[in-house]
């Protein structure tokens, strides 16, 4: 059998991570992982079910209730909540904020921890997040912590709402996504931040192609068969 191998990407909020890590992976022909969609699908699941997403004691008695899977289509990956696809749900500004508030307890991240790293286990992938190579994939055979000033970040995740239909003003995301980092760096558990063996990556200024090309010729060095 062929040998797998796994890239762990993490960092804050509009770094680039899912639209490099998409397009290194389709380079490659490894799967692509976005565990931030978990997280989000956990979130939306608790604004429909009417709990506040910030309040641990509410969340821990309803995650029995959540089934929550990933499937692959021509589209990429596809998010499921039982049988109904969020794919486009859960990319809304409440949805953003329920991830970033349930990912910040223990017990969600105990919950979502096995299913992540069963589908590293099967095959080769990219996977990004927070916590991949410190906490869901430690042994991942290559790390890379990609950031980027913050109103870099702020400005691409403009152009990417915009993009999708949802445009909105530069400050608000600026002030959201400054509050989600703060919470994920804060976090008592499995906190953003860098591996000791992780490779830094910074992207201000970068054109997407750059940071790709950056990307793939990390992977490269580190795979010398690929
Ligand atoms: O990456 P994305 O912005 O879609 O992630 C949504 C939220 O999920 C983040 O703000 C973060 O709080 C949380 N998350 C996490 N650990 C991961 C992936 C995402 O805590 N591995």
């Amino acid at each position: 059998m062929e040998k797998t191998y796994r890239i762990a990407i993490d960092g804050p909020s509009g770094a680039g991570k899912s639209t490099i890590s998409r397009q290194v992976a389709a380079e490659l022909g490894i799967l692509y992982v976005d565990t931030g969609a978990i997280y989000r699908a956990v979130g939306l699941f608790m604004l429909r079910a009417g709990v506040d997403p910030s309040v641990a004691e509410a969340v821990a008695p309803k995650l029995s209730s959540v089934s929550v899977r990933l499937a692959y289509d021509g589209r990429g990956q596809r998010i499921f909540l039982g049988d109904e696809d969020v794919s486009d749900l859960i990319r809304t500004p409440d949805a953003s904020r329920a991830a970033s508030q349930v990912s910040a307890h223990p017990v969600v991240r105990e919950f979502l921890l096995e299913m992540q790293r069963d589908i590293a286990r099967h095959s080769s992938c990219i996977m990004d997040g927070r916590d991949i190579g410190t906490v869901v994939l430690p042994d991942a055979e290559l790390k890379i912590f990609l950031t980027a000033d913050a109103e870099d970040r702020a400005r691409r995740r403009c152009l990417e709402l915009s993009e999708r239909g949802t445009p909105q003003a530069f400050d608000d995301v600026l002030r959201d996504m400054i509050e989600r980092d703060e919470r994920d760096k804060n976090r008592p558990v499995a906190p953003l931040r860098q591996a000791d063996d992780a490779v830094l990556l910074d992207t201000t200024g970068n054109e997407l192609e750059d940071s790709i090309a950056a990307v793939l010729k990390i992977v490269r060095e580190k795979f010398a068969e690929l």
